[in-house]
């Protein structure tokens, strides 16, 4: 999961840099509040994915057995959270985010997996619910 924790903070580093310098009717398109809230939305969705990855990975560390309602939740963040971050990167890099040319194309990939790969966010949400249903 941690990989998908620093591939937005490549998309955070990437969307503030082309947000400064790309110029829209005048100025640059980070002084729009449309864009500003996705940038500020960018942030928030890695902080609450990387406590909750580091919530599993310090259990982890500690020796404790793993909690599947944490794992679970985290994976879940991580990927549908982490879909909605990277389709906001793209929107903010407009038809350059589309294109090979631009990194950004394949964070939208990358992110992606992150709904399949390690057990799907169907998955995580059969764990959870079964969880909660239990006790
Ligand atoms: C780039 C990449 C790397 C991968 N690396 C690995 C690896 O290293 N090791 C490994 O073991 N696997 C790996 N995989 C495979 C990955 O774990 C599977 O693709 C994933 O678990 C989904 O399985 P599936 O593709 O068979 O989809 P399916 O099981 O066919 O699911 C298709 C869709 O149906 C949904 N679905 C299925 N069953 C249910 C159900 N009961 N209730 C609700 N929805 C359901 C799924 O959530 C999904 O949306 C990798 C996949 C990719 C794309």
């Amino acid at each position: 999961m941690s990989p998908f924790v620093g591939g937005m903070q490549f998309a955070i580093e990437a969307c503030t840099k082309y947000s400064q310098d790309r110029v829209q009717f005048g100025k640059p398109i980070n002084s729009f509040q449309a864009i500003q809230h996705k940038l500020a939305d960018l942030k928030i969705i890695q902080e609450a994915a990387k406590m909750t990855v580091y919530r599993v990975a310090h259990d982890k560390d500690s020796g404790k057995p793993l909690n599947h309602m944490h794992t679970s939740i985290a994976k879940a963040i991580v990927g549908d959270w982490g879909m909605k971050a990277a389709s906001d990167a793209v929107q903010i890099f407009g038809g350059y985010g589309y294109i090979h040319e631009y990194p950004i194309e394949r964070f939208l990939r990358d992110a992606k997996l992150g709904q399949i790969g390690g057990g799907t966010s169907e998955m995580q949400r059969f764990i959870i619910s079964r969880i909660l249903s239990y006790f």
